[in-house]
């Protein structure tokens, strides 16, 4: 549930302080960096189906473009605030900077809750989001795409609007397409692959066998379904995975022993990773409390669902078996459940390093878009992996030098790379 005192920026900012104390940054360049450079607020009105019209909350935050268009997604969510999309706007920053690509930070969001509204209403909800910020994004400014509850359809109305509205053909301008109309193969599977490519080579780092390990996740969208694919082939077992429960408006840990049975479940699953506790339950899955999935005894937890999910109150019902979290989802861990980690050596693999994979895709997409010429499935995923395969030893051939932890030498790499394009581009 919605937890009020619980502010996702100010934890960016705290995170961020940190190592910009760590790494002596000059005051100018923390006093940009620790806001985004522009944002914009918005009302968008909606023709209901019931004749009466509604009136939305719409945001987009641009937190850094120096080292190329702003790139973010945009949410869709009934608690959605600003300053969560400042935050994640934030951690695009970092992500796009981390996996070294020629982009920035940005994220949008929607307040609204896509379970009650008709395919034709979200439809408005993505041209009346685009009507208020067209003049503000484009493909060399700021390029949205998906994040929690939107997808390749969301994605389409809102470029043809904006096509409508430019007169021109411009699919650089969005990413998470569908494939066929300018999408890229394997942008679907990137984020959850993603999280495994890092997590893969955690393992190696830690001398820990994939085949001989055991995960819990938080989360059934498109991220956890795809790294549940994927740790699965590499001969892992997922024995729980936790999600939301629309009707009962709480969430539930679905948990099999011996290991879920991935397609099992996603036949018994709405489109935004709800799972069907009936059938669930008949299926042999035990039904447990939300929260039991960070308490199994495992080796590594996923939390790939959405932020402020390991708190200082939840981080000590993690089993002393865990010896990695493969951060999914972004922003999951707040810095008192960080300290935790640290003091229990627990190897972290931070959000912004282990979900990469999707704006990476994002921008083989948005590479493929310009050109007009796509590739084929295995090259795109090569790509991916090659490029968080590096991404990852970066970060932890850092960490191990210097002996930091994992999320501030993310940060240390992430933060001088943008800190050094403001710098060059003049700005500070
Ligand atoms: N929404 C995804 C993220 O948080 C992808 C962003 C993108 O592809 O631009 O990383």
């Amino acid at each position: 549930m919605a937890d009020k005192s619980f502010n996702a920026f100010e934890m960016a900012q705290a995170q961020f302080d940190k190592v910009a104390d760590m790494i002596g940054l000059d005051e100018a360049s923390r006093d940009l960096l620790r806001n985004p450079i522009r944002e914009y607020h918005f009302s968008i009105p909606v023709r209901m189906d019931d004749g009466t019209t509604k009136i939305f909350r719409g945001f987009r935050s641009q937190h850094n473009d120096s080292r190329g268009p702003a790139k973010g997604g945009i949410r869709f969510h009934p608690q959605e605030t600003i300053d969560t999309v400042r935050a994640l706007s934030m951690w695009m920053t970092w992500k796009t900077a981390v996996a070294d690509l020629p982009l920035g930070g940005g994220k949008g969001g929607v307040i609204c809750d896509p379970h009650n509204l008709s395919q034709r209403e979200q439809e408005q909800i993505c041209r009346g989001w685009v009507r208020q910020v067209y003049k503000n994004i484009g493909p060399n400014s700021d390029v949205p795409a998906p994040d929690v509850m939107t997808n390749g359809q969301h994605m389409i109305w809102m470029l043809d609007e904006y096509e409508v509205l430019t007169g021109k053909k411009q699919p650089g301008l969005i990413t998470g397409k569908p494939v066929g109309l300018g999408g890229s193969l394997g942008r679907t599977e990137a984020t959850g692959f993603g999280v495994i490519y890092t997590l893969r080579e955690a393992l190696k780092h830690l001398e820990m066998k994939p085949e001989e390990t055991t995960a819990s996740v938080q989360g059934f969208g498109n991220v956890a379904q795809y790294a549940i694919r994927k740790y699965t082939e590499l001969g892992g077992k997922v024995v729980c995975v936790a999600c939301w429960d629309q009707n009962d408006q709480t969430s539930y840990t679905y948990k099999k022993a011996d290991g879920i049975d991935l397609d099992e479940l996603l036949g018994i699953t709405d489109r935004f990773g709800g799972i069907d506790k009936a059938k669930a339950q008949e299926l042999g899955y035990e039904l447990l409390d939300g929260n039991a999935w960070i308490e199994q005894d495992v080796d590594i937890l996923i939390p790939a669902a959405i932020e402020n999910q390991i708190t200082g109150e939840t981080v000590n019902k993690i089993s002393k078996q865990v010896k990695i979290v493969a951060e999914g989802a972004n922003g999951p861990t707040t810095p008192e459940a960080d300290k935790v980690f640290q003091e229990r050596g627990i190897f972290v693999i931070p959000d912004f390093l282990a979900n990469a994979g999707g704006v990476t895709c994002s921008y083989f997409e948005q590479v493929q878009s310009n050109m007009n010429y796509f590739w084929p499935k295995e090259e795109v995923l090569e790509k991916l992996d090659q490029k968080m395969t590096s991404a990852f030893w970066d970060v932890t051939n850092l960490s191990t030098r210097k002996n930091i932890y994992m999320r501030d030498a993310a940060y240390v790499i992430a933060i001088d790379r943008v800190a050094s394009a403001c710098k060059t581009r003049g700005w500070v």
